[in-house]
């Protein structure tokens, strides 16, 4: 089966918090059976995010690092992905990264960026975040990005956005936009969750959502397990989206995690879950991977044969 992961801070992990351990690891990966995990260039906090372009491009050289000397395989497209081989593929999480420049987003395209979180937790050239109450939506800056990221097929990730922002990219990007890492606001309240409404338009305009395993985003009282992970799932299933749902771990971006998915290695106690409450073979085939390789499909990703 083809398991898709499409956020996890690894990189930002390995260049900006030395005292923490990654559990994306290439070990844990294989265990894990991961096809394809996505590796998200920060636009980070503190001192790092004074200077976002160098942050990435510090991150973008721990994952040269990772490529050539460590084994992680580099793909362009999630249809490169294969069943039994770990690939590891790019994001930008932050459109401040590309300080607003057209060049800046050829250059990071150039280097295989195929996502990108178009803010972080801050206002930035693209858009507002959802943590700001603001009704602002995407603006003018934005819209040359955006444009031009479609036509290089770089998906469109709403995963921190605000509402205004959100909506502009359903009713006025010629592309699908996506989530890459976020759960369903009704059954827990965070800001950063979808709500119903924002579930069922990414479903009718052929978008892709994938559940973050963020215990404080999955359940009020910051406790979850795998059980409460699909609880989101079947949510959205049950809104229309079983064929754009799939996983965004968020892994060495969150401090804890659901019971039963600690890392990698144990993404496919998901499955069996799903499995146990009476999901198709199909089905989870879906979740696990195929729907995010066939939303790449959408935004005019073809196979190499
Ligand atoms: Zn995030």
């Amino acid at each position: 089966m083809i398991i898709c992961d499409t956020h996890c801070d690894v990189l930002w992990m390995r260049g900006f918090e030395p005292e923490c351990t990654p559990c994306v690891t290439m070990d844990n990966m294989q265990k894990g059976g991961i096809s394809l995990q996505t590796c998200a260039l920060f636009s980070g906090t503190r001192e790092a995010a004074k200077n976002p372009y160098q942050t990435g491009m510090r991150q973008l050289e721990i994952y040269r690092h990772l490529r050539d000397h460590e084994g992680w395989d580099q793909v362009h497209s999630p249809l490169e992905a294969e069943e039994g081989k770990v690939r590891t593929m790019l994001s930008i999480e932050g459109g401040e990264v590309l300080e607003g420049s057209i060049l800046r987003l050829e250059e990071f395209a150039e280097y295989g960026i195929r996502m990108i979180a178009l803010t972080w937790n801050r206002e930035n050239e693209i858009g507002s975040p959802a943590c700001d109450d603001t009704d602002a939506g995407i603006k003018e800056e934005g819209w040359k990005l955006l444009r031009k990221m479609a036509e290089l097929h770089i998906a469109a990730d709403t995963s921190h956005l605000n509402e205004a922002g959100f909506y502009d990219l359903i009713d006025h990007h010629s592309q699908p936009p996506m989530a890459s890492h976020s759960c369903a606001k009704a059954l827990c309240g965070h800001y950063r969750n979808l709500t119903d409404d924002q579930i069922r338009k990414l479903a009718s305009r052929g978008g892709w959502i994938g559940v973050n395993f963020c215990p404080a985003f999955l359940s009020e009282d910051g406790k979850a397990t795998v059980s409460t992970l699909c609880d989101h799932i079947d949510h959205m299933c049950q809104l229309g989206a079983a064929g754009n749902v799939g996983l965004g771990s968020d892994f060495d971006g969150i401090n804890h995690t659901p019971v039963g998915v600690s890392s990698p290695a144990e993404v496919p106690n998901i499955f069996e879950e799903l499995r146990a409450r009476g999901y198709s073979e199909e089905a989870v085939a879906g979740i696990a991977g195929l729907n995010f390789l066939r939303y790449y499909e959408r935004l005019g990703d073809k196979k190499q044969l």
